[in-house]
């Protein structure tokens, strides 16, 4: 559906996306609770993850990668269901722009999110990270670098899954 565009789509087509996805993701994020700020962190990620179940968005977990990064597993997103064949790259634009919005609003400062795997038309979830602008620079220029340097080493730049994610109990 939306993604089937995302190639025609142009700059200003990702940033129309992107931008919808913020609103939906302030949205969502009041739906779940007014004061997010003073939920308990496994409070806050099963009612996120409640929430974006009953809005048919799939589901999503959550781990730290190092203190000042986050990652998240989406898995079932509304754009990488659309899509029946395992592309390359990155193309949820929505899905980047709704994870920004609702941890940008529950931050309260700017979040940045980038889409470092997509599992559309595959088995596994997508993978977003996210943090602080500043924080995440560093990841925006890994990538540019892994960019330049060919297709050949792809996953070097994908962060390693923790062991442990606050808030579960597996
Ligand atoms: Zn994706």
């Amino acid at each position: 559906m939306l993604s089937h565009r995302c190639a025609a789509l142009g700059t200003d087509g990702v940033r129309a996306l992107r931008e919808a996805g913020y609103r939906a993701g302030v949205t969502i994020l009041a739906a779940v609770d007014d004061r997010p700020e003073q939920l308990e962190m496994i409070d806050f990620w099963k009612r996120m993850n409640d929430a974006f179940r009953t809005a048919g968005l799939g589901s999503i977990r959550f781990e730290m990668v190092s203190p000042a990064i986050g990652a998240i597993a989406w898995k079932g997103s509304t754009e990488a269901s659309g899509t029946r064949s395992e592309r390359p790259g990155v193309q949820c634009h929505f899905a980047a722009g709704l994870l920004g919005g609702v941890f940008s609003r529950a931050a309260g400062k700017t979040v940045d999110v980038l889409e470092i795997r997509c599992g559309a038309g595959g088995d596994q979830p997508c993978w977003f990270l996210l943090g602080a602008v500043t924080n995440m620079r560093s990841v925006h220029a890994a990538r540019q670098t892994a960019a330049r340097s060919g297709p050949g080493d792809r996953t070097s730049t994908v962060p390693t899954p923790p062991r442990h994610a606050p808030g579960t109990t597996s």
